[in-house]
């Protein structure tokens, strides 16, 4: 993937409301510029505003995505949850699977499987995380944790276009810590070589989340094979936004 057609997902977590959505205008007049009009930009507010967010970008060259489905698919008796259906029926593209926010609620690799599989049936674009614990990384267990993560994740799973990896290392979420460069690219060719087997697997685009900002992007994309970025805080205010994306794209 070049440059210029780099994902930039927004997971704007457990925050904003309808009055936050005017917020993106300044993103959407970025998509009109022709420098920038091939970046891949994902926003994924949200279950509240998500139909009010696919109204405000229906025109525009940025997608809607959502944070998560149950993996029981179209409808059931399943209180409180959002099915991969009801998310394809107003408008959403892409969906988180495998956040660690949700896998440290207690979601298994095996409702992921599940979760992914449901979503593929519903045709939504999955963003599939991954990634170690401190714990794991200290006691260097990263290779194992991402391949019992991906291939379980993966199980009986086809891959198609638009299949995404969010390597994401749980130490690096919201605490300002990125991995250095040698630590990521390598972490990034654990990842390739885990997915080689899989039938498919070049189709699949591998980006980076954890701590993405202004400053530390640039660094970030000289990264040999990094597809994009999963931005959590930065992605809540379209100034950081514009500059992690004009930043990446220039
Ligand atoms: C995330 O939660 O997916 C994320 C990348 O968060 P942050 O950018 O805030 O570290």
């Amino acid at each position: 993937m070049t440059i210029n057609n780099m994902y930039f997902i927004a997971n704007w977590k457990m925050y904003g409301n309808i009055s936050s959505i005017k917020s993106i205008n300044k993103v959407v007049g970025l998509t009109k510029l022709q420098k920038y009009s091939k970046a891949k930009i994902v926003y994924c507010p949200p279950f509240t505003i998500l139909d009010s967010f696919e109204k405000k970008i229906k025109k525009t060259k940025i997608s809607l995505g959502a944070q998560n489905c149950h993996f029981v698919n179209g409808y059931g008796p399943c209180t409180g949850y959002v099915s991969a259906k009801m998310l394809k029926d107003i408008g959403t593209k892409y969906v988180i699977i495998g956040h660690s926010e949700n896998r440290n609620e207690g979601e298994t690799n095996f409702k992921i499987n599940l979760k992914i599989n449901s979503a593929l049936t519903s045709k939504l674009n999955v963003i599939f995380c991954i990634g170690e614990t401190l714990k794991e990384k200290k006691k260097k267990k990263t290779f194992k944790v991402l391949s019992n993560q991906i291939k379980q994740g993966l199980k009986n799973i086809k891959i198609i276009k638009n299949f995404i990896i969010a390597y994401e290392p749980v130490w690096s979420i919201g605490t300002g810590i990125i991995p250095s460069y040698k630590e990521l690219n390598k972490n990034i060719n654990k990842i390739k070589k885990i997915i080689k087997p899989i039938k498919n697997s070049k189709k699949i685009k591998i980006i980076y989340g954890g701590s993405v900002k202004p400053s530390n992007v640039k660094d970030l994309s000289k990264i040999p094979g990094i597809d994009g970025f999963l931005v959590g805080g930065s992605s809540i205010n379209s100034k950081k936004f514009i500059d992690i994306i004009k930043k990446t794209i220039n």
